[in-house]
């Protein structure tokens, strides 16, 4: 049978985003990525106050339960005037979990007065791995940029749509996935997690 790795997610997107990152070091083991509904996961309270303590408790918890090699990230989005907020809270920041459109908005409202030279900010990821025996792995993943003042493009999610990454002219709702995953703080983590995945998938002999 494949070697199996379990990612702590029920969403869909993350699944495919993550198996493509991490499919050149999945494909030559002839190893498989599943999701958490796959095997019955739990769900995990995000109760951690940085994004490292909630991508390793997610996956402990997928680990010990599901007795494979398990990953899980955590994600958002920081922003400098703001002290590094909303952070952890990225996507819960108007009061409802994963409201993207509110979220977004109430962001836009609160940097209103803010000008171009200081509307500077950036996603961060950490990508945690845990084996059932108990040893875990983490990585981080930054993209920096600039947030807009409006919302623009269709791609993506959460807060793509304002935020420019440095040095380009389009926000991430803008660029292709292709284009996203080869800069984001979730391929950057996933990519520096990659040798510790293929070791944990790796047989023993
Ligand atoms: P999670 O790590 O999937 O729980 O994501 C936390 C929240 O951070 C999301 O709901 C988004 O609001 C935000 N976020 C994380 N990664 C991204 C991204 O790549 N683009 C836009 N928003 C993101």
């Amino acid at each position: 049978m494949s070697p199996r790795l379990v990612l702590a997610t029920r969403n869909a997107h993350k699944l495919r985003e993550v198996g493509t990152i991490l499919g050149e070091t999945l494909g030559p083991l002839g190893a498989v990525i599943v999701g958490a509904d796959e095997v019955g996961g739990p769900d995990v309270a995000e109760t951690g106050v940085t994004f490292k303590d909630n991508a390793l408790l997610k996956a402990r918890a997928l680990a010990n339960h599901s007795g494979l090699p398990a990953v899980a990230d955590d994600s958002g989005l920081c922003v400098e005037v703001l002290g590094g907020a909303p952070g952890v809270f990225s996507a819960r920041w108007a009061g409802v979990h994963g409201d993207d459109a509110a979220n977004l908005e109430l962001l836009l409202a609160q940097l209103q007065d803010v000008p171009m030279a200081h509307r500077g900010a950036w996603f961060e990821c950490a990508a945690a791995l845990a084996l059932p025996g108990g040893e875990t792995a983490v990585a981080t993943g930054r993209l920096t940029g600039t947030l807009t003042t409006a919302p623009r493009g269709v791609g993506g999610f959460g807060y793509d749509p304002i935020l420019v990454p440095t040095g380009g002219a389009r926000t991430c709702a803008e660029l292709s996935a292709e284009e996203k995953n080869a800069i984001s703080h979730r391929g950057r983590a996933f990519r520096s997690l990659a040798p510790k995945v293929a070791a944990a998938l790796t047989p023993t002999r």
